[in-house]
C-alpha cells in the first residue's frame, strides 16, 4: 500500500482469486443472462459461498472483515469483465441493501437477514423510487399506517433493481408528513405484494429491474429498520456508499474501453497502415488515458475521504459521482468511434459498455442533483452534512 496504490498484498491476492471465479463461473453465463434479461439466483449463491458478498462486512455475520478497498477491487473486477447488468444486481445487494441492515439492523434482523444474505442464501434489494419521485425522496408516497403493533403499506415503487427475484426489500415508506420517511425490511412473501419485471431498458441487460405493488400489505412492527421517522436521513447517509461504487465502476469501465481501443488501433489497417498511425486517434486515445487517471483518482480520493469521515465526505463523493459518470461515458464513447462501424456491434464489448454505462449519470443521484449537492456547499446552504450528524 502506498499513497498512490492503496491495495495490500491481501488486496491483491482477493483480485486473482475474484478473476479466476468471474472467469468460471461468470463470463460463460453472461450472454445467456443478458438475452434472458435477468441473472440467475445461483450466482448468488456462489459468490455467497467463496465469501465475495461478505467483503466488508463483518465476520460476525459472515463478512471477510476486509476493508472498502476490498470492495474496490470486487467491484473493479466485474467492471473489467464487462458485466454491467450483472454487477448492478450484485452492487443493489451488496452495496445498497445490506449497507442498511448492517448500520440500522437490531442482532435479530442482522440473524434473520444479514446472515443468509452473505450467504447469497437471501436476495435483497432497496426500494426507494416510485413512478412519480426519484430524485425527490421527500416526494415518496407509499405509505405505511401505522396501526399499533403492525403497518399497512400501500404504494408502488420503480426501477427496482433486483425487483422480481429479491426476498427482502428495504422499503423506504411514508409514516407522516414532509420528511418523515421510516425504512422497514419488507419480506417479499408478503400477501398483497406484487413484482412486475421492466424489460424495456437501453442496457443492463442481465439485472433484474422491476416495478413493485403493495396492496394492504401487513407489516409487523418488528420489520423497522432503524427509528421510525428517521429514514430520510437513512436514505441520504447510504447513498454515499453507492455512489462510490458507482464512482469505482464508473473509471474500471472507462479504462477497460481504453484498452480495447489500444487492441484494435494495432490490429485494423486502413489506408495501407494499422490505424494506431494516424494521429487524430492517437491525440484521442491519449486523452482518454489522460481523463481515465483523472477519474481513478478522484475515485480513490472519495473511498480515502469515506474510509475517514463516513457519510461526512459526501462532498467529494458528489464531485467524483458528476466527474466520473461524464468522463467514463465520454472515454467510452471515444472507443466506440476509433473501433468504427464495428464498435457499434456487440462483437467488442463496447455496444454493450456504452448502453451499461449510461445509467452512471442517472442512477445513484442524478449529474444535475450532484452538482445541486456541491452548489449548495459552495454557497453555504448545506443542511444536508447537519441533517446527517444529528440523525444518524
Ligand atoms: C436500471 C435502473 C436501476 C435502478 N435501480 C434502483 C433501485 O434498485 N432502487 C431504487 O430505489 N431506484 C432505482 N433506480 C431509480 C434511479 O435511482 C432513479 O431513476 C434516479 O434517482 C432518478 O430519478 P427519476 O428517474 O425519478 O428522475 P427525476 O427525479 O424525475 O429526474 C428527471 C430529471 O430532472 C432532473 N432533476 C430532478 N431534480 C432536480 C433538481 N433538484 N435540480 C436539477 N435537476 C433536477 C434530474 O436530474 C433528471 O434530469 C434505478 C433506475 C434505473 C434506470
Amino acid at each position: 500500500m502506498t499513497p498512490t496504490n492503496p491495495f495490500t498484498l491481501e488486496h491483491e491476492l482477493l483480485r486473482q482469486s475474484f478473476r479466476q471465479f468471474i472467469e468460471k463461473e461468470i463470463t460463460p453465463n453472461i450472454e445467456h443472462w443478458e438475452s434472458n434479461k435477468i441473472c440467475d439466483r445461483t450466482v448468488f449463491q456462489k459468490m455467497g459461498e467463496h465469501g465475495f458478498l461478505g467483503v466488508g462486512f463483518p465476520e460476525a455475520y459472515g463478512g471477510s472483515g476486509m476493508d472498502m478497498w476490498s470492495a474496490v477491487v470486487i467491484t473493479e473486477e466485474l467492471a473489467y469483465a464487462n458485466v454491467g447488468g450483472l454487477s448492478l444486481s450484485l452492487y443493489a445487494h451488496t452495496y445498497l441493501a445490506l449497507p442498511a441492515i448492517n448500520a440500522l439492523g437490531t442482532e435479530e434482523q442482522k440473524q434473520q437477514y444479514l446472515v443468509p444474505a452473505l450467504k447469497g442464501e437471501k436476495i435483497a434489494a432497496l426500494g426507494i423510487t416510485e413512478p412519480g419521485a426519484g430524485s425527490d425522496v421527500g416526494g415518496i408516497t407509499t405509505r405505511a399506517e401505522d396501526k399499533g403493533d403492525h403497518f399497512i403499506v400501500n404504494g408502488s415503487k420503480m426501477f427496482i433493481t433486483n425487483g422480481t427475484l429479491a426476498d427482502v426489500i428495504i422499503l423506504a415508506v411514508r409514516t407522516g408528513e414532509d420528511h418523515n420517511l421510516s425504512l422497514l425490511l419488507f419480506d417479499t412473501k408478503t400477501p398483497g405484494f406484487s413484482a412486475i419485471a421492466v424489460h424495456n431498458k437501453l442496457g443492463m441487460h442481465s439485472s433484474d429491474t422491476a416495478q413493485l405493488f403493495f396492496e394492504n400489505c401487513v407489516v409487523p412492527k418488528s420489520a423497522l429498520l432503524g427509528k421510525q421517522g428517521h429514514g430520510f436521513y437513512y436514505i441520504m447517509s447510504n447513498f454515499q456508499e453507492e455512489r462510490l461504487i458507482a464512482c469505482v465502476t464508473g473509471t474500471a469501465g472507462a479504462d477497460l474501453a481504453v484498452q480495447k481501443a489500444k487492441t484494435y488501433m494495432k490490429e485494423r489497417e486502413a489506408f495501407g497502415q494499422p490505424i494506431a498511425k494516424f494521429q487524430a486517434l492517437r491525440h484521442k486515445l491519449a486523452k482518454m488515458v489522460v481523463n481515465v487517471e483523472a477519474c481513478r483518482s478522484m475515485a480513490y480520493r472519495a473511498v480515502a475521504e469515506y474510509i475517514e469521515k463516513g457519510p461526512e465526505a459526501y462532498r467529494i463523493i458528489s464531485m467524483a459521482k458528476v466527474f466520473v459518470g461524464e468522463e467514463a461515458f465520454n472515454i467510452i464513447n471515444e472507443s466506440l468511434q476509433i473501433h468504427g462501424g464495428w464498435g457499434y456491434m456487440e462483437d467488442y464489448g463496447i455496444a454493450r459498455l456504452l448502453r451499461d454505462f449510461r445509467l452512471l449519470n442517472v442512477g445513484a443521484g442524478t449529474t444535475e442533483v450532484m452538482l445541486e449537492i456541491i452548489s449548495k456547499v459552495e454557497l453555504d446552504e448545506v443542511s444536508h452534512k447537519k441533517q446527517i450528524k444529528a440523525r444518524i
